[in-house]
């Protein structure tokens, strides 16, 4: 194997194993890209769901209390319930129904209220059920209530123990201040940013709708409260990998999110990369934040195990090529002499029993011409042993040069070469003896004084003859041509 064959090979598939894993890493990261998308998709669903639910019930109340006029106030039970009544509060319990209390509890003397405030209370006790509706639909709700602006609340579920300080610090609180006039002018319905609970003092956001009546004037809040709780568990459900959703208002404070933050705290987003989706009428965003290094760790831990049975593949690959390099360079190890390049004596015998089958099948004669140098001992003593070698290579390359593409030269011990001539009888075999006996005569060798000569023996196959036989018929006649004189050929 050539080296430089070899480290072409080991680039390409360098190369290979480069373009490859680029493809397994941009595949990955097309498949995460996709698996954001589809549960940011599903947060926003979920989130929007929430949402509007709260939304129908808030209008389903804003336009029951704005258009319910003939409501009897003796006929009402809310008064019998009055649980507190002191100087400067009142509170009455109130049974929604056998799972449900309800609360409302205002400031002032309930004997000074006036007529229009007690038809007002007596209203909103009336649509108890809607609260009970949203307390059985939305999980996981906080409150639902409705904020007067004649500083009463009706809340659900049930509170317990409020004094007028309380009552008077609820309206200070962004459920109100955010959605009342004049701050709400569009008098639209408004998603609070995050702030805590008056009671349980948890995080939480509020959807509220202002209520005017007919005339315009305002009456009141109704409102929702979504504890971040409620976020919480859908971000928990769907958590991001490779990066962190957002929940953030109109005003780019965030509500909730799947990585920890501080409330009353604006999301900037601008230099990252992102995705953000408005949910719910644009008034809320849910922003996904890509977290770059956590997206790369991901995307290479997913395709590491595609690379790896790539670079199998390709090392199995090399490794097949490096063998059959291996095995080439091993059989002509064993087939082929490595000073001249003939081939050698074993593999010479394997190939002359193939021409001698095809020889015979054809009834083609066959002919071999055994060759030895004279005196070579004598070449290498007077020259020594590298010119001795060069001496072979330049015999070997002369016989090579001088027979037929189909006749085979062979180098068959330390001076000798045997010659299968193919399709040829005795006669011509022996005219090719000679002709090889006189070129090599010619040969010319620089540090070699006079002329190099060869003895040669011919031998042609005879019938039912073994090829041992027939090179042995070859050696006698080469060791007659030897006695004879040597430089001449004998058959
Ligand atoms: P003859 O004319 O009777 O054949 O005499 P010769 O000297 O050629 O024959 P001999 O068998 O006495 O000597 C052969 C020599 O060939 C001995 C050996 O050292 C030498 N020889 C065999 N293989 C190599 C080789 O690979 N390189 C070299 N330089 N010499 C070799
Ligand atoms: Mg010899
Ligand atoms: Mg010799």
């Amino acid at each position: 194997m050539k080296s430089h064959t070899n480290n072409l090979i080991l680039i390409l598939l360098g190369i290979l194993f480069l373009i490859t894993s680029y493809y397994i890493y941009k595949n990955e990261e097309k498949k995460l890209s996709k698996e954001i998308e589809n549960y940011t998709q599903t947060q926003k669903t979920i989130i929007e769901d929430y949402l509007n639910i709260s939304k129908t019930i808030l209008f389903t109340y804003k336009n029951l209390l704005e258009n319910m006029t003939n409501v009897d106030i003796q006929k009402h039970k809310s008064f019998s319930h009055i649980k507190q009544n002191t100087s400067d509060s009142y509170h009455i319990q109130n049974e929604v129904d056998n799972t449900y209390n309800s609360t409302l509890f205002g400031v002032g003397k309930i004997e000074s209220l006036s007529k229009e405030h007690v038809n007002e209370i007596n209203r909103v006790l009336y649509l108890e059920s809607i609260f009970k509706t949203a307390l059985d639909i939305l999980p996981d709700i906080k409150w639902v209530y409705y904020s007067s602006n004649n500083r009463y609340i009706y809340l659900a579920p049930s509170i317990l123990n409020v004094n007028k300080q309380f009552i008077e610090n609820q309206f200070k609180k962004n459920f109100w201040t955010e959605a009342a006039p004049p701050n709400n002018k569009t008098k639209e319905l408004v998603l609070t940013k995050l702030y805590e609970d008056g009671v349980s003092k948890e995080l939480l956001t509020t959807l509220s709708l202002p209520i005017f009546n007919k005339s315009n004037k305002f009456l009141g809040i109704v409102s929702i409260d979504i504890g971040l709780q409620v976020f919480n568990k859908i971000f928990n459900k769907y958590k991001n990998i490779s990066g962190d959703t957002y929940l953030i208002n109109h005003n780019n404070y965030i509500l909730a999110s799947t990585n920890s933050f501080d409330k009353n705290t604006k999301l900037s987003f601008s230099n990252t990369k992102q995705k953000s989706k408005n949910i719910f009428n644009d008034k809320i965003k849910l922003v996904y934040l890509e977290n770059e290094r956590k997206k790369h760790s991901i995307i290479i831990n997913r395709s590491m195990s595609k690379i790896f049975l790539f670079l199998f593949l390709l090392s199995i690959i090399y490794l097949s090529y490096h063998l059959a390099c291996l095995l080439r360079k091993v059989e002509r190890l064993a087939n082929y002499d490595s000073l001249t390049k003939l081939l050698n004596r074993r593999a010479l015998r394997d190939e002359a029993s193939k021409y001698i089958e095809l020889s015979k099948r054809n009834k083609n004669p066959i002919s071999f011409i055994l060759i030895d140098i004279d005196d070579f001992k004598s070449i290498n003593d007077t020259y020594g042993h590298a010119i001795g070698d060069l001496v072979l290579t330049s015999l070997s390359d002369t016989l090579l040069s001088s027979v037929r593409k189909s006749d085979l030269v062979s180098r068959y011990g330390g001076e000798e070469f045997l010659v299968v001539l193919t399709n040829t009888n005795l006669e011509k075999s022996f005219i090719q003896a000679e002709r090889l006996r006189e070129k090599v005569l010619k040969l010319k060798l620089k540090n070699i004084k006079g002329n190099i000569t060869i003895s040669l023996g011919c031998s042609e196959l005879k019938e039912n003859e073994s090829l041992d036989n027939a090179i042995q018929r070859a050696d006698e006649l080469l060791y007659e041509a030897k006695k004879n004189g040597k430089n001449q050929t004998k058959y």
